[in-house]
């Protein structure tokens, strides 16, 4: 079984009205992962969605700008990616969505061995996600035009990482679509 893993498309990061907005580069990614969640629903394998979900003392925010404050509006996936009924859905406090939340057992419970990783921001999030991944064992395929960062050398520097010292698999969603 599969599972792709689709990492805080909320409106704080991907709106231009969002708290901490990643710019026409993180908007961009919403249309292909429109399409990518699509082929995965309709093979019947497990769609996950990981929201930043704060506080508002959260520890984070000496590092950040205030950002998905639980139950605010900033916080919500975007209107063009929403969750449906049958989908996982993880709410985080620290950039990998293992960490003090019940993804790990989701997923054995599943039997998903393979995890598809997108979404945003590649450098922080998804990277510490599929860090995080990779070392409990699974085997993490990230799924490229469908991650972003705030810049070229952050998205570089995140998939050299995870290529070259993850060993995860990159590919691009219209290769994998065509499998
Ligand atoms: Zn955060």
């Amino acid at each position: 079984m599969k599972g792709l893993i689709v990492v805080d498309m909320q409106k704080d990061f991907c709106y231009p009205e969002g708290a901490l907005y990643g710019g026409d580069r993180v908007y961009g990614v919403i249309k292909p992962l429109v399409r990518f969640i699509d082929a995965f629903r309709t093979s019947g394998d497990e769609v996950i969605y990981t929201m930043d979900w704060h506080r508002e003392d959260d520890v984070e925010f000496k590092i950040w700008p205030s950002h998905c404050i639980e139950h605010s509006e900033g916080a919500e996936i975007v209107e063009e990616l929403k969750p449906e009924k049958n989908d996982f859905v993880v709410k985080k406090r620290k950039y990998t969505a293992f960490f003090g939340t019940d993804l790990d057992m989701f997923l054995r419970e599943k039997n998903i061995e393979e995890i598809y990783l997108a979404g945003v921001l590649a450098n922080i999030c998804v990277l510490h996600t599929a860090a995080d991944a990779v070392l409990r064992g699974y085997n993490v395929t990230v799924v490229k035009d469908c991650i972003e960062a705030l810049s070229d050398y952050d998205l570089e520097y995140a998939l050299r990482h995870m290529e070259n010292i993850l060993k995860c698999e990159i590919v691009e969603s219209e290769e994998i679509l065509k499998k």
